[in-house]
C-alpha cells in the first residue's frame, strides 16, 4: 500500500474563485499495489485541462469522490501479475481512454471507441473495474479516466500507458498524452489534412493551439486561428497561423471566408460551444468538413440546414482524442516535436505545485493559461 497526496473532488459545482472555494482538496490517499495488467506509475507531471475543469463545475458529471488528472507522465516503479508491454524505469506517458484490445472498435482500429474502455471511465474505475484508491477513512475514491494524475502515484492498466523516449522532460512529455493527441490527432486523423488545403481554429486552448501547430506541421494553407484573447492570438501568428480573427469583432464566419476566398477545407472546432461550432460550419466552403473537438454540456444540441449536407456535400465529424491509436501516434508527435515540428513547449505557461492547484483552475477558467503542469519531487 503506498501514501501519498492526492487532490480530490469531493462536490461538482463549487462557486469560483476555487482559491476561495478550494473544490479540489489536498489528502493523504492510499492506494492499492498494482493488480494483474496493472502498473504503479510515480507521477513527474500532470496538466491541467478544461476536462477537469468541466468535472469541478458539474458540467461533466463523473461519479465522485473522484481523484482527478487525466494528462500526465511518470516512470513505472511497479508491475503487476501479467504485465508484458512495461517494465519498472520504463518511462510513459498515459492515454485517457484505456484500449483492450480485443472489442469491436478495438478490432477495427478505432481504439478511442473501446466499449470496455469507456465504460471503465463512466464508472470510475480502471479498465476492469479496480478501484485502488482509498481515502484516509478508508473509503474507495473513483479514477479519472483511468488516470488520476494530480497525485504522486497512480495505479493504472498497462492499456492506459504508452512508453516514451526517457529523456523527454516530464513537463513536456505530459502534454502529449491529451492536448497534443487531441489537437494533432483532430488535424491530421480526423480531418485527414493534406499540403495546401486551408484549416480554421476555432478556440485557442491548449488543444486549439495544437490543432495549429498539427496544421502547420501538415502544410496547411491558409491557416485561420480563432478566439477571443489577443496574446492567444498572437501567440497563434507564432505558431504558424496565416491569418488571425477576434471572435468579438463582428461576423467571424465571413471574416474565414474573406481571408480564404469562400470558406475553408477543414474548420475545428475546439471550444465546446454549439454555437462556435455552428459559426465554424458556416466558415466551411462547399464541399468542406467541420470537426468537433470541444465537449459542450449535454443538453446543448446543435443543427444545420439538413439540404447544405447534400447539395454542398458538406461533412461534420466528431473527434475524440484525436481519433488516436495511442501507441502509433504519441511516438510519431514525440518524433515531430524532438525535429522541432511540433514546438508543444510553447504551449506550457506555468508549473505549480500540487497545493497551487486550485489557482490553476482559476486561471485557466479565466483564460490566462494555455497550459500548465503540476510538477512532483
Ligand atoms: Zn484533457
Ligand atoms: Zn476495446
Amino acid at each position: 500500500m503506498t501514501t501519498m497526496r492526492a487532490a480530490v473532488l469531493r462536490e461538482m459545482g463549487a462557486p469560483a474563485p476555487y482559491e476561495q472555494s478550494r473544490p479540489l482538496v489536498i489528502e493523504s490517499v492510499r492506494l492499492q499495489p498494482p493488480g494483474p495488467g496493472e502498473v504503479l506509475v510515480r507521477i513527474q507531471a500532470a496538466g491541467l485541462c478544461h476536462s477537469d475543469l468541466s468535472v469541478i463545475d458539474g458540467s461533466r458529471p463523473r461519479p465522485l469522490p473522484m481523484l482527478l488528472g487525466h494528462e500526465a507522465a511518470g516512470e513505472v516503479v511497479e508491475t503487476g501479475a501479467g504485465v508484458a508491454s512495461l517494465a519498472v524505469g520504463d518511462r510513459v506517458v498515459f492515454s485517457f481512454v484505456p484500449m483492450c484490445g480485443h472489442c469491436g472498435p478495438c478490432a477495427c482500429g478505432r481504439p478511442v471507441l473501446c466499449e470496455p474502455g469507456a465504460a471503465a471511465n463512466a464508472s470510475g474505475s480502471l479498465l476492469g473495474g479496480a478501484l485502488r484508491l482509498r481515502d484516509a477513512g478508508d473509503a474507495p475514491l473513483h479514477h479519472h479516466l483511468g488516470v488520476s494524475g494530480f497525485a504522486e502515484y497512480a495505479v493504472v492498466s498497462e492499456r492506459s500507458a504508452v512508453r516514451v523516449d526517457a529523456d523527454l522532460p516530464p513537463r513536456i512529455a505530459a502534454l502529449f498524452g491529451c492536448a497534443v493527441m487531441t489537437g494533432v490527432g483532430a488535424v491530421v486523423n480526423t480531418a485527414g489534412v493534406l499540403p495546401g488545403q486551408s484549416v480554421a481554429v476555432f478556440g485557442l486552448g491548449g488543444v486549439g493551439l495544437s490543432s495549429v501547430l498539427g496544421a502547420a506541421a501538415a502544410s496547411a494553407w491558409p491557416l485561420v486561428a480563432i478566439d477571443v484573447v489577443p496574446e492567444k492570438l498572437a501567440l497563434a501568428r507564432e505558431l504558424g497561423a496565416s491569418h488571425c480573427i477576434d471572435a468579438r469583432a463582428g461576423d467571424v464566419a465571413a471574416a474565414v471566408r474573406e481571408a480564404t476566398g469562400g470558406g475553408v477545407d477543414y474548420a475545428i472546432e475546439t471550444a465546446g460551444s454549439e454555437r462556435v461550432l455552428a459559426t465554424a460550419y458556416a466558415a466551411t466552403k462547399r464541399g468542406g468538413t467541420t470537426v468537433t473537438v470541444g465537449l459542450p454540456a449535454p443538453d446543448r444540441a446543435f443543427s444545420v440546414p439538413a439540404v447544405s449536407l447534400v447539395a454542398e456535400e458538406r461533412t461534420v465529424k466528431g473527434s475524440y482524442m484525436g481519433s488516436a491509436v495511442p501507441q502509433r501516434d504519441i511516438p510519431r508527435y514525440i518524433a515531430l516535436h524532438r525535429a522541432g515540428r511540433l514546438p508543444v513547449e510553447r504551449l506550457l505557461t506555468h508549473t505549480l505545485a500540487l497545493d497551487q492547484i486550485n489557482e490553476g483552475f482559476d486561471r485557466l477558467a479565466r483564460g490566462e493559461a494555455i497550459r500548465q503542469v503540476v510538477l512532483f519531487d
